[in-house]
């Protein structure tokens, strides 16, 4: 689990998802979680650099977790389905997130988030408990929010869902942010339509909650 949370670390930074420090990720493990360490540039990370966390907040002795593991723990604990968490500061759902935008349904893959509108979490100082309240209310019943002047998180039955996640949120902020320089009101799809995707996602197996 430590070698799978590492691969989906680099493989956001190959990505272009997250440069420098920024960003981290979870997966659920035993009794508690793994966590990316505190401040490490992803090319100096070892499978041994991850966090065993248990959810009282303790964790490997001569460690550090990552600033932001409340959040982490918090959506773990409260969503027995969810294994995994990432968090980027991805470019253009930061963009977002910088303007306060929730992401209405412009496009039917929104769905794949598990609901029909991407919340934006009101902004809170990094590695808050106030922070990650804010987020656990905005990724009520979805698998993704945007944190006001922050970023966003995505979540996952496992990493690779995660990451799928993660890659389909940037992609709809890109093509929102697109849309937003032509037409600041677009056409959305109705209730009806969204549920109609819900209903087809459902056969298509990849995108289950
Ligand atoms: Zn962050």
């Amino acid at each position: 689990m430590r070698s799978q949370l590492l691969i989906i670390t680099q493989k956001l930074a190959e990505l272009g998802l997250n440069k420098g420090t920024a960003g981290n990720s979870s997966v659920r493990s035993g009794d508690g979680f793994l966590v990316t360490p505190s401040g490490m540039n992803v090319e100096d990370m070892t499978p041994q650099s991850m966090v065993q966390m248990a959810f009282d907040g303790s964790y490997e002795a001569n460690k550090i977790p990552s600033s932001e593991w409340r959040f982490h723990r918090d959506i773990l604990a409260d969503r027995p389905e969810i294994n995994a968490v990432i968090h980027t500061h991805s470019m253009f759902a930061t963009t977002m997130a910088c303007l306060h935008k929730d992401i209405p349904p412009f496009h039917y893959m929104i769905a794949v988030t598990g609901g029909d509108t991407i919340r934006c979490a009101p902004y809170a100082l990094f590695g808050t408990q106030v922070l990650s309240d804010h987020a656990l209310a905005a990724l009520y019943h979805s698998k993704a929010c945007l944190l006001a002047n922050h970023g966003m998180i995505a979540l996952g039955r496992d990493l690779d869902d995660a990451l799928a996640v993660t890659v389909e949120m940037e992609n709809l902020c890109e093509q929102y942010w697109r849309i937003l320089q032509i037409e600041p009101n677009p056409p959305l799809l109705t209730e009806q339509e969204m549920s109609e995707v819900f209903q087809q996602f459902k056969g298509y197996g990849k995108w289950a909650i």
